[in-house]
């Protein structure tokens, strides 16, 4: 293997053997292929683009290079979800009980927050005790007694996306699709899974500004899902303001806890509940989406789903009881009257970093105690002085996130019309 000739025919614009991506692969990870040669391979990527051949080879390959988990062949199926990341998304927290209580096991893995959007894991560990650094082994033990978990990725699955990822961090190499199929699909993949569902999201809050952009991801990771054999679904969804009502850490979790008992705010119930349909029905266990809702809907009713994320918790070492240490109140009010016409949903995500409930880089600690609740939905009429936002914030930083929130809702003359959450679904 020549590793200038595979960088210099992908540079071209030629298609890549499968040979030739293992091998570059496979050297890059075993170390015989240098940084340099990863990252010009990367760039080509990134220019060039791939096809769904080349993407499903180099995902194989990134899977290839650490463990995939196994499951006994009982008759259960083994599920997960994936977002892109959005602003007030808590929907792993509400998912994977709720699956679990369909007799169907999510051994999930997720990831932290970097940037506007916010991470799974950093809203898990508000919850005193809880343990986001499970082994495999517990990962594997957890799952099959109490049917779900929520933990951080190994370090033994796929540990090619660590290091390319890495890479591709300082090397303005990340918004490449098959470089993001790549590294989504290899981790999902090692779960060892029987389905897999994606929300892929777009508007100001998401990864993927545009519907454009966003449907290129979904049917890269739903072709690649389906050439490995996986049975994948992506509902393309609307991020142009705050998933629920709360945004933060500690506040999601309460969120959450809120939306488990079946009183949570209609769109955040409403995609957790459309995510897990299309999950039931690729597992086999609906005939449709929505059979798979009123299924999962008596679960929020009856009070299983709850118990379900509580057993989760207490499994992971946390106290499910606990109330959550919460910051100071305030409000953002309204500085005109008008109709809330757009509301800049990274905006927002920037004012939790200034609190310190996100990170500017990977090493920021997390403050859980910050946050937002919104008051007001994009197509609502407001009246000046009328308080937007509920504010959990400490002195020093409360002044300078009132203004950034304040800057983000945009109030109109002409009213707007809601907006629809679910666009479209990939399958
Ligand atoms: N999320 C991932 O896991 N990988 C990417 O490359 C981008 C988003």
């Amino acid at each position: 293997m020549n590793p200038t000739f595979i960088i210099a025919r992908k540079r071209d614009g030629h298609e890549l053997a499968d040979r030739e991506i293992a091998d570059f692969v496979g050297g890059y990870v075993g170390g015989s292929i240098p940084d340099y040669q990863m990252s010009a391979l990367a760039m080509a990527i990134f220019l060039q683009g791939m096809t769904a051949a080349e993407t499903t080879e180099l995902t194989r390959q990134m899977l290839a290079s650490g463990i995939t988990l196994n499951w006994p062949h009982d008759g259960i199926a083994r599920v997960d979800k994936h977002s892109t990341g959005g602003i007030g998304d808590k929907i792993s927290l509400i998912l994977a009980p709720l699956l679990a209580c369909c007799g169907l096991q999510v051994p999930m893995i997720s990831g932290r927050g970097l940037g506007a959007t916010g991470g799974t894991l950093d809203k898990l560990e508000a919850i005193p005790g809880f343990r986001t650094d499970l082994t495999v082994a517990q990962m594997k033990s957890i799952t099959e007694q109490v049917g779900c978990v929520i933990s951080s990725a190994s370090a033994e699955l796929a540990p090619a996306d660590k290091k390319l990822y890495a890479l591709r961090d300082v090397t303005a190499t990340v918004p490449s699709i098959p470089l993001i199929t790549g590294s989504i699909m290899s981790k999902k993949l090692a779960e060892g899974l029987d389905a897999l569902v994606l929300d892929v999201k777009f508007g100001t809050g998401a990864f993927m500004k545009t519907l454009d952009q966003a449907g290129e991801l979904a049917q890269s990771l739903v072709d690649v899902g389906k050439r490995m054999g996986l049975p994948t679904a992506a509902l393309l969804t609307d991020m142009n303001q705050p998933l629920g009502r709360m945004v933060g850490n500690g506040v999601e979790v309460i969120e959450a806890v809120e939306t488990l008992t079946g009183n949570g705010p209609a769109d955040l119930t409403e995609l957790t509940l459309a995510l897990g349909g299309e999950l039931m029905t690729l597992a086999g266990k609906a005939d449709s989406r929505q059979a798979g809702v009123l299924a999962l809907q008596a679960h929020l009713d009856n009070g299983n789903a709850l118990a379900k994320y509580q057993q989760m918790v207490s499994s992971q070492g946390g106290d499910p009881e606990a109330s959550l240490s919460i910051a100071k109140q305030s409000v953002v009010t309204a500085n005109r009257s008008g109709y809330l016409v757009g509301v800049n949903a990274e905006q927002l995500g920037q004012a939790i970093i200034t609190m310190g409930g996100g990170r500017r880089v990977m090493s920021d600690p997390i403050d859980h105690a910050v946050g937002f609740e919104t008051l007001a939905r994009i197509g609502d009429e407001i009246e000046a002085n009328q308080p937007l936002v509920r504010l959990f914030s400490h002195d020093h930083s409360r002044d300078e996130a009132t203004k950034i929130i304040q800057q983000a809702f945009q109030i109109d003359d002409e009213p707007a019309r809601p907006i629809d959450l679910i666009h479209e679904a990939l399958r």
